[in-house]
């Protein structure tokens, strides 16, 4: 599984999890999102701007 961050308020979307909230299931590969959609946390961020993290392998 992988996780990206916000660049902005470091909400972090782990694609285990997903994000039900915002209409993600879990298991929705960060891939799979709306490249418009927005950070739910700041709303400033789309998911084109956020950071793969590295060491997501636990
Ligand atoms: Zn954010």
């Amino acid at each position: 599984m992988s996780r990206f961050r916000c660049p902005n308020c470091d909400y972090v979307y782990d694609s285990e999890r997903g994000e039900p909230r915002e209409g993600w299931p879990a298991g929705t590969p960060f891939d799979q999102i709306d490249p418009d959609w927005c950070c739910p946390d700041c709303g400033v961020r789309e998911q084109q701007d956020f950071e793969a993290l590295e060491g997501a392998n636990s």
